[in-house]
């Protein structure tokens, strides 16, 4: 075991109360015990842990924004540094990918004689397969690409996740024996009333594609992208050269931010309203963009786009944050006559995403107010065997929440059907 990994164990005080667990991370994974293990030079027995509540460890390990979930409650963190969990939930399931360990997690009969599928391929429907086919049930994974991973291959780029990460932490969840339709997408050579007559349940993961609108003037012209489409299809125009502005905090906004910059754009913006201490995104990812070169316009708003045909400029307002009576936190208010202006090339949205709503409700599921499927406290939509989870319902967008919706959704399918859900740290 490398030198730095044993020197993040022994800094664990191993808390009985585990905030790190219970507070701070979406899975509850049994963090002291898993660090302690590893301290004992017992990885394999840690990685045992870990799998009863995840299977993306060598992922979350990476991507997670820590600092917002299982680092940001370590008690560590009160008075210095928290401890480093991801790295070392990353080098566990690195190990365990490495060493083949996944083959000797062992496989129950709960769900024996169940046939279920999964639409859809990224942190929630993975999850979902992994933790259904380790019940006993007979998964069939339908997705629309010819690889799985969804937003892992499709949305989080290189620099972020390597593929061969993605494509090991695949390998292993596909090991017990679930298996895979590719090229099949909802609406398009599959739909929901046919695999309805096969199959006992259904879990649709498939994520959100379509880009929220802003509803600002000049949002139709040509050179504006929708930030998780951009991501997803990788059809980048070339940017040599040019001004890009990215609007939103969130990891999408960074992720898109950072590969444009990457991709030879000589100056890009990121625009969020709020304050930079109100960013969704990362710390981490902040700073990395920063150092980068990305500019920041921190209560900033964008009011405008304008341009014959294609962005030319846009019009931005300043905004000061106020209390409000009834929010939890300060709201971004526009301040009269700050308005300016700016050269763009280029806007990219990144403020959100809602499922394909004709697509959703032409499967006869129902939306909910805010355009994401309308799903019960068992992840169970308006049809009693269909369930669903993430980016979808309106899920909180991290990879470790995703999964977490995935494996609640199997759970909840084994409830309904009168069986002992798998044990797990609660
Ligand atoms: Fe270890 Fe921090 Fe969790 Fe305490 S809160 S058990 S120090 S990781």
């Amino acid at each position: 075991m490398n030198e730095d990994i044993k020197k993040y164990t022994e800094y664990c005080l191993n808390c009985l109360v585990k905030p790190c667990s219970n507070k701070g991370c979406p899975l509850n994974n049994d963090i002291p015990t898993f660090i302690k293990l590893v301290k004992e030079e017992n990885v394999e027995e840690a990685y045992k842990v870990l799998s009863k509540t995840t299977v993306l460890g060598s992922i979350c390990g990476r991507i997670c924004p820590h600092m917002k979930q299982c680092e940001g409650s370590c008690v560590r963190g009160i008075k210095g540094e928290p401890v480093q969990i991801g790295e070392i939930e990353a080098f566990v399931f690195d190990e365990a990918l490495k060493n083949k360990w996944y083959k000797n997690i062992e496989k129950t009969s709960e769900m024996q004689g169940m046939k279920v599928a999964v639409v859809g391929s990224g942190p929630a429907g993975l999850t979902c397969a992994s933790f259904l086919s380790r019940s006993g049930a007979e998964v069939t994974i339908y997705e629309k690409y010819d690889k799985l991973g969804g937003i892992l291959r499709h949305g989080i780029p290189d620099f972020r996740l390597e593929k061969d990460i993605l494509d090991k932490t695949i390998e292993s969840i596909l090991d017990i024996g679930i298996k895979v339709e590719y090229n099949k997408e909802l609406g398009i050579n599959i739909n929901l009333e046919d695999l309805e007559k096969e199959y006992d349940a259904i879990f649709l993961g498939f994520g959100a594609n379509i880009p929220s609108k802003m509803n600002i003037e000049g949002e139709e012209l040509e050179g504006v992208y929708g930030g998780n489409s951009l991501l997803e299809t990788g059809n980048h125009p070339s940017y040599n050269g040019k001004k890009i502005a990215v609007i939103g905090g969130g990891n999408v906004a960074m992720d898109c931010a950072r590969t444009i910059k990457r991709l030879g754009a000589e100056k890009v913006y990121v625009i969020y309203r709020r304050a930079e201490k109100q960013m969704p995104a990362e710390r981490k990812e902040i700073e990395e963009a920063k150092n980068e070169g990305i500019e920041f316009l921190f209560q900033n708003n964008i009011v405008k786009i304008l341009g014959n045909k294609r962005v030319e400029r846009i019009e931005c307002i300043r905004t000061q944050l106020v209390k409000k009576e009834g929010e939890t936190r300060e709201v971004p208010i526009n301040i009269d006559g700050s308005n300016y202006e700016m050269n763009i090339d280029y806007v990219i949205m990144a403020v959100g995403s809602n499922p394909e709503k004709e697509l959703v409700e032409k499967q006869g599921l129902k939306l909910n107010k805010w355009g994401n499927i309308e799903v019960n406290e068992n992840k169970q939509t308006s049809k009693e065997k269909i369930y669903a989870g993430g980016d979808l319902v309106g899920d909180k967008g991290t990879v470790a929440w995703a999964a977490r919706a995935g494996r609640d959704a199997a759970e909840a399918m084994l409830r309904n059907w009168g069986r002992t859900p798998f044990a797990q740290n609660k």
